[in-house]
């Protein structure tokens, strides 16, 4: 066997990476002199480099996926498992663990009833996209097309997900773009539109998006996709009154909605589910990064049994079925360990230390604020926390993307990852990103507020 995870040269490695790895979302040039980073091994919520350095990593594997936390070998005994055992057939047929983890799930997500597997959330939200625009040719004669998406929310990196995002930076360089997909302005409390009525300003964004339904013309509009929370987008929770009405709207204008909890979904926010929080019934929700936190590549997507029973058909010759497939999707190493990942959640009652020490995170940030003019807004729920950066409190003057990167760069020196927006919303890559593993504990949040407060303070002081 020529893989030995505890047995390699460490210099070859990274040089082996530098070489010939094509990072994700990364400039190279700048690994020509120091060299990738390269992780070769994860506990709890720490990891470790292949020089031997040790950090805590505040954002789960960069992306806000790692949720149980590193070094699960519950998970990787199940998998291990499940793979000797069957490893793979198409989900043409059904397998063991997909069908209990839809159980699961399920019993979860009241409302909801059928799964659809695939491997990532752009793959996730793809497959949502094709049910709204199949039931558009099914149910309204081709009309119904159209996908209303919002500013600063994120829905993916392929063509059509990336059509569908409101992260504009994300998008340059990329087009042409899918027709159909139309933007609705976001519901950012600190950044509020002019003119906004900030008496009921949850309400207000939410009319915004009526607004676009009625230029549109309702009868073009199938589906309305957001994220519970918009994360990447620099951590926005919608205001009180938001989430009511948008229901009403959809519900008004018979309008699918869409949710995306690929960040917030499994227990991210202190609930499994963000829209959770919110009292809203989606149709169609999608999941990907904490459904199994990274032991295996699995996403879902999750409808009512209402959207499924569209998709039946008697006839082939209408081809009325979904005609869909994804060869690597809910097979099989994906669901065996996306239940063990639930298991862990709940026997170790992660929702309920995610809201707590989310609330202690989000409180010691705010100290914060009386010491560093920078810090102009804290916000988030449960473990999804962001921290907006700017010049002066009272403009909200963004700072600079580059005074992020050095404050990120500041605690990584000291051993403690962050994250931050990146090329997200026109020039506002302002936002310190956190989204440690649910298992954390008081003390890991007050060793990722101290190097916060450290890199802020060395940071300001070269400014
Ligand atoms: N949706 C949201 C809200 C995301 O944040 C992301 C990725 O960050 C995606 C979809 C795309 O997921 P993936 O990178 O797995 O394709």
């Amino acid at each position: 066997m020529t893989y030995n995870v505890n047995d390699f040269d460490s210099v070859d490695v990274v040089n082996s990476d530098r070489d010939h790895v094509w990072h994700h979302l990364a400039h190279h040039k700048p690994f020509e002199k120091t060299g990738p980073m390269v992780i070769v091994k994860g506990e709890g919520m720490r990891v470790w480099d292949a020089k031997g350095n040790e950090y805590l990593d505040a954002v789960s594997g960069a992306v806000w996926t790692v949720n149980v936390g590193y070094g699960r070998t519950e998970i990787a005994d199940a998998v291990r498992d499940q793979l000797v055992t069957m490893n793979y057939f198409a989900q043409t047929a059904g397998n063991i663990p997909a069908a209990q983890f839809s159980k699961k799930l399920i019993e979860k997500m009241p409302g909801m009833n059928r799964v659809y597997f695939s491997n990532s959330g752009s793959e996730a939200n793809e497959k949502a996209f094709k049910i709204v625009r199949q039931i558009a040719h099914k149910k309204y004669n081709g009309k119904k097309t159209k996908i209303l998406y919002r500013e600063r929310d994120y829905h993916g990196t392929t063509i059509a997900t990336l059509s569908a995002s409101g992260q504009h930076e994300r998008r340059h360089q990329y087009g042409p773009f899918v027709p159909d997909f139309v933007e609705v302005p976001h519901c950012c409390e600190y950044r509020a539109q002019e003119g906004a009525d900030m008496s009921q300003y949850g309400v207000w964004a939410a009319n915004q998006i009526e607004k676009v339904i009625l230029q549109e013309g309702p009868e073009t509009i199938g589906a309305l996709c957001l994220e519970p929370i918009t994360a990447g987008g620099g951590v926005i929770e919608a205001s009180t009154g938001y989430w009511p009405r948008v229901a009403e709207i959809c519900k008004q204008y018979d309008i699918l909605l869409h949710i995306d909890e690929v960040v917030c979904g499994l227990g991210r926010t202190g609930t499994w589910f963000g829209y959770q929080h919110y009292g809203v019934q989606p149709d169609i929700v999608t999941m990907a990064k904490g459904v199994a936190s990274g032991y295996a590549a699995i996403s879902c997507t999750v409808t009512t049994e209402a959207v499924f029973e569209m998709f039946k058909e008697e006839d082939d010759a209408k081809m009325g079925y979904f005609r869909d497939i994804s060869t690597f999707g809910g097979c099989t190493a994906g669901p065996a360990a996306a239940l063990v990942n639930m298991e862990i959640i709940e026997n170790e009652n992660l929702l309920e230390n995610a809201a707590v020490q989310g609330e202690y995170l989000r409180e010691s940030l705010k100290g914060l604020m009386s010491k560093h003019e920078i810090i102009g807004d804290v916000r988030g729920k449960g473990l999804l926390v962001g921290i907006e950066l700017v010049k002066d409190r009272t403009t909200k003057e963004p700072v600079a993307e580059s005074v992020v990167i050095a404050i990120a760069g500041h605690c990584m020196e000291n051993g403690v990852i962050i994250g931050r927006t990146n090329r997200s919303f026109k020039e506002l890559n302002n936002t310190i990103c956190l989204a440690p593993a649910l298992i954390s504990t008081q003390q890991d949040m007050d060793r990722v507020v101290t190097a916060i407060d450290n890199a802020i303070a060395e940071t300001v002081s070269k400014m």
